[in-house]
C-alpha cells in the first residue's frame, strides 16, 4: 500500500478482500503479510504475462481493433484511492480506451468474476486520467491459448467497485474487524488460520 501521502490501495488487495475480507485486516492493520508461497505464484504469473504480452502484441492489435496501445502502465488516482499497473491501455479510433490485462490462467466463470473487478478498477483509473471515455475491458487468459475475453462495463460495475473500496478504507481507517469468508474451504490452507478467531 502506498503510505508515502494519500493511501491507495492495488486491485489485487481488492480481490484479495473478495476472497477474505480478513485478509485486509491481518495485512493491512496488524501488518502480518501472507505466506510467501504465495507471492512467488503471484510474481511468476507476472513474468509470464509479460513475455506472453510482447508475444502476442501484434495478434491482439488486430484481433481488437485498437489504434495505439500502451505497455505496463502506472495509473494512481488519490481521488479514488486507488492505484496499480495495468498491462495495457488501448486506445481506439473514436477516441475510448480500454484496460487489457493478462492473467496466467484458464478462463472459468469464476476467475472472470475475480478478474472482472480488477478490469473495472483499471477502467475507472484511465477515465480519470486520460480524461476518455471507457466503457470496455480485456482479459487474455495466457494459459488457455490466449483465450480473450470482453467486458462491457454498466453504471453498476463502477458503483459497486467504490462501494468495495470503501469498505477496504472503513477496516484499515477504523480498524474494523470484518466477518469471516463465506466459503470456509478457504480457511484449510489459510496462512492466518491459527491467529483467526
Ligand atoms: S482463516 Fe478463513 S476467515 Fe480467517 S483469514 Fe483465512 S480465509 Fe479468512
Amino acid at each position: 500500500m502506498d503510505t508515502e501521502s494519500t493511501l491507495m490501495i492495488t486491485p489485487s488487495e481488492v480481490i484479495e478482500y473478495l476472497y477474505c475480507p480478513r485478509f485486509i485486516y491481518f495485512m493491512n492493520c496488524l501488518n502480518i503479510p501472507q505466506r510467501e508461497g504465495l507471492r512467488y505464484k503471484v510474481i511468476k504469473g507476472r513474468e509470464i504475462h509479460e513475455k506472453r504480452g510482447k508475444e502476442n502484441r501484434e495478434y491482439l492489435r488486430k484481433k481488437i481493433g485498437c489504434v495505439s496501445k500502451a505497455i505496463s502502465v502506472y495509473l494512481a488516482s488519490p481521488g479514488l484511492r486507488v492505484r496499480g499497473i495495468v498491462d495495457e491501455v488501448l486506445e481506439f479510433s473514436d477516441g475510448s480506451m480500454a484496460p487489457l490485462d493478462y492473467k496466467y490462467a484458464e478462463y472459468t466463470e469464476y476467475t472472470f468474476e475475480t478478474y472482472k473487478i480488477q478490469s473495472i478498477l483499471y477502467a475507472m483509473l484511465i477515465e480519470e486520467i486520460y480524461k476518455k471515455p471507457v466503457q470496455k475491458g480485456f482479459i487474455c487468459y495466457a494459459k488457455d491459448r490466449s483465450h480473450l475475453k470482453e467486458i462491457t462495463y454498466s453504471p453498476a460495475d463502477f458503483d459497486k467497485a467504490k462501494v468495495l473500496i470503501s469498505e477496504i478504507f472503513d477496516i484499515i481507517h477504523l480498524g474494523f474487524y470484518p466477518k469471516k469468508t463465506q466459503s470456509r474451504m478457504r480457511c484449510i490452507d489459510c496462512c492466518y488460520k491459527n491467529i483467526c478467531v
